[in-house]
């Protein structure tokens, strides 16, 4: 008897837990590795944030909660689309769920019908490709350029779209590559996408991890048009160094929120419901912890960018975005280490982890072939010495 379904047979493991997977088992055998291939931040969650569930726990809030969340947490999502992203949503429009990784696929899931093509500019997060294809629509890549900073261009959209494509999805700042769009290229590019009745879902949860002076703009809140044909995802994973909780949030149009929820009511259920108390407190909090978190990723994205430049065979652009470092890793690709040939990317991650005892995620697992991700949200002192690594063990190369 066939045991998989075809659905979960097509589906591959995540390749950044692979990477991560792989890096453990070294570490078991007792090797020191030091490990960039994790996404997600090395600080620990606020106090503020920890003491509202401990309140929750203690006046014994450990009950079901109403499936979109609890309708406290939806009005703080309210009012921060508002103050923060210049966005008016109802709380008939929001729906709290387990990350954003579980909203994105319910977005997917409400909108596509086998058959349906969701464009997905690469290098991309993981995570879409896989998603989409539980729904029986095909997910489309549009690869965009280092040169443009891995920024989305219209001519390319133009390009790729096709009456099959119903959603498109923008993820600024961008995972892997921090590309952060620039306002006046997303407006053409929602012009033409909104004209063509495309939904686009825009994945938010990097938005305040900006450098350089970037600003972040949720697409629905640059024109009224936008709005009815955005659904957007958004999670204080990143934002607040809260990646085990489990909460994110979406907010769209009534119909599309709807049906997320009929889907979510009969697969999880409510988010925990401790973990939605904390996040009230998180997102209705002081906020000056944001600012410090940033600050210090920024010191350590400056020094990451600077050395990686300067080893011989790597280099990258500096991110406006996030926490990841997308490294070109070409000149690597070709040379040999004893009698092993780098072939591609995943060779060079391969190298890296069996040599230097480094480990990073090869581009390809993000659709995008050359390059190496790279998480700097590690302290100053394990990127030195991780690089320190790296360069020494190129040298080897021939
Ligand atoms: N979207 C992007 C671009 C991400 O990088 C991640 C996590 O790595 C997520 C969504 C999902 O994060 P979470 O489910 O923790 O909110």
């Amino acid at each position: 008897r066939k045991v998989l379904s075809d659905l979960v047979a097509g589906i591959e493991p995540s390749p950044t837990e692979e990477t991560s997977f792989l890096a453990n088992s070294l570490k078991r055998q007792g090797v020191d590795v030091i490990s960039f291939a994790q996404g997600e931040p090395d600080f620990d969650t606020p106090d503020y944030i920890k003491n509202a569930a401990i309140e929750a726990v203690q006046e014994g809030f450990t009950k079901y909660t109403d499936v979109p969340g609890i309708l406290e947490l939806r009005e703080a999502v309210v009012q921060k689309l508002k103050r923060q992203n210049n966005l008016d949503y109802d709380v008939l429009e929001v729906l709290i769920g387990n990350g954003g990784k579980q909203l994105l696929y319910e977005v997917f899931a409400t909108l596509c019908d086998p058959g349906d093509e969701v464009v997905i500019p690469t290098p991309c997060y993981v995570s879409y490709v896989d998603q989409i294809r539980l729904t029986g629509a095909n997910a489309v890549f549009m690869p965009t350029q280092e040169v443009n900073k891995f920024r989305p261009r219209l001519e390319e959209v133009q390009k790729i779209w096709n009456p099959k494509v119903k959603v498109f999805v923008l993820n600024s700042p961008c995972n892997p590559t921090g590309a952060v769009f620039e306002e006046e290229e997303m407006r053409k590019i929602m012009d033409f996408l909104v004209e063509k009745e495309t939904f686009v879902v825009t994945d938010e949860v990097y938005e305040y991890l900006l450098y350089n002076g970037a600003k972040h703009t949720s697409p629905a809140a640059l024109d009224i048009r936008y709005k009815p044909w955005c659904v957007l995802v958004n999670s204080v994973s990143k934002t607040y160094a809260m990646t085990g909780w489990r909460v994110g949030y979406a907010a769209g149009p009534k119909e599309i929120i709807k049906g997320m929820n009929a889907l979510q009511g009969h697969v999880t259920g409510n988010v925990n419901s401790i973990a939605q108390k904390a996040v009230v407190e998180a997102l209705s909090g002081p906020q000056e912890d944001i600012v410090l978190m940033v600050g210090e990723y920024a010191q350590r994205k400056d020094y990451i960018v600077n050395r990686i430049n300067s080893i011989n065979g790597l280099s990258c652009i500096d991110p406006d975005g996030a926490f990841y470092i997308f490294a070109n890793v070409k000149k690597l690709i070709g040379k040999t280490f004893g009698r092993e040939r780098i072939k591609n990317d995943k060779d060079v991650a391969k190298f890296f982890l069996n040599v230097a005892h480094v480990a990073v995620v090869p581009g390809i697992a993000f659709g995008y072939e050359g390059y190496v991700r790279f998480v700097f949200a590690k302290s100053l002192d394990t990127i030195k010495e991780g690089l320190d690594r790296i360069e020494k063990a190129i040298l080897r190369l021939e």
